[in-house]
């Protein structure tokens, strides 16, 4: 991943000191200005039972689950777009962070996207966990207004721009205008709740059990929404739930489909729900502008026709929608006076 993004100057490696994290549920990416997005791994750690030392993080920790040995557990520090595990959360930041410093004497000021729905208490921690990373000034900005950042809505404008960000614990969807988030629903179905309705398809379709990482992989191969054309045919192991030995199904893309629609069907709900409560002015604005799509979960074939078909409006899928959020976030050190409004009701610590 590291060796895709382009260093502007060799200055600025030693010089950058700002740096923009997108804590996801799913993934973390750490973006440094001048030097672009350094880390875009899995929010996961590998932790060893006895003495809970970590033995890994990110992508190392990610490849080792549902393959542990006894003494070894995988935990995600954050679940369903909160934090679950505090110390874990503290210590993947500080490893991200320390593994993008180049000078130590430089302390970075640091701007980090939490999920809306965190507490005082959540904010609280992820603040502490960057300071005692060595962040000289923290800035908190919640997930909708980054991802609008991100992918370039005019915020401060007197018109509504409505984003929906499908992550991996949840879906945020957001009308923004005026710097302000107008309406705001969080419902807590996103990328994992798809994997786990395959997990239980085939459960019980095939008596086969497979792991989180082949449901996944499923699903981003051969998940789609209706009415999307699902013709592929695949081949996937997992074990026999009656004779526990290995075994291989044949599965057609229309069966995924299916066992994603429940999931599907929540967030078209939810995204129908915050239009609903849209007042008038801002409704006709999203009518004109229409929704723009970003997460993890917007690449999900055919969401994106889906939501046309069912609210009628223009959607728009981010160009980078897993990038977006990040970079959205970085933006806030272009013009900090500028973009204190938004942050002020995450105070500025
Ligand atoms: P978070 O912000 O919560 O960390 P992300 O925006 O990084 O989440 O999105 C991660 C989610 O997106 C995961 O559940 C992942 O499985 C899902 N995802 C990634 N690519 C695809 C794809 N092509 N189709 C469907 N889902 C996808
Ligand atoms: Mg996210």
């Amino acid at each position: 991943m590291e060796k895709n993004y382009s260093i502007d100057s060799f200055w600025s490696k030693f010089l950058s000191n700002d740096i923009a994290i997108d804590l996801g549920t799913a993934n973390t990416l750490v973006y440094v200005k001048g030097r672009g997005i350094l880390i875009n791994e899995p929010s996961i750690v590998a932790v060893r039972k006895n003495d809970q030392t970590i033995m890994a993080y990110g992508n190392d920790a990610k490849t080792m689950m549902g393959r542990t040995p006894g003494d070894l557990v995988t935990i995600r520090p954050l679940k369903d777009g909160v934090i679950a595990d505090f110390d874990l959360a503290e210590k993947m930041i500080r490893h991200f962070i320390k593994r993008v410093q180049t000078n130590r004497f430089i302390r970075p000021r640091i701007a980090v996207c939490i999920p809306s729905g965190i507490t005082e208490v959540e904010r609280r921690a992820v603040r502490d966990s960057a300071e005692h990373a060595g962040g000289r000034e923290i800035y908190l900005i919640q997930e909708p207004m980054a991802a609008a950042l991100g992918v370039n809505l005019p915020i401060e404008d007197p018109v509504g721009s409505m984003v929906i960000d499908i992550g991996g614990g949840t879906t945020e969807i957001a009308v923004i205008s005026l710097s302000g988030i107008v309406t705001d629903i969080s419902i807590r179905i996103g990328g994992d709740e798809m994997n786990e309705a395959i997990i239980q398809y085939f459960k019980k379709a095939y008596n086969l059990l497979i792991g989180e990482n082949t449901a996944e992989a499923i699903k981003i191969n051969m998940g789609s929404a209706a009415p999307f054309k699902a013709e592929d045919v695949k081949i996937v192991k997992g074990r026999d739930l009656v004779e526990g030995i290995p075994k291989t199904v044949k599965v057609h893309a229309k069966e995924i489909q299916d066992a994603l629609a429940e999931a599907v069907g929540y967030i078209i709900d939810a995204v129908k729900l915050c239009l609903e409560r849209t007042p008038p002015e801002l409704a006709s604005d999203i009518l004109d502008r229409g929704i723009v799509l970003t997460g993890g979960g917007a690449l999900l074939k055919g969401l994106d026709e889906r939501l046309r078909i069912d609210t009628e409006l223009p959607i728009i899928v981010a160009e980078e929608p897993l990038t977006c959020v990040v970079l959205g976030t970085g933006r806030i050190f272009d013009n900090l006076t500028e973009y204190q409004k938004i942050l002020s009701n995450n105070r500025r610590y």
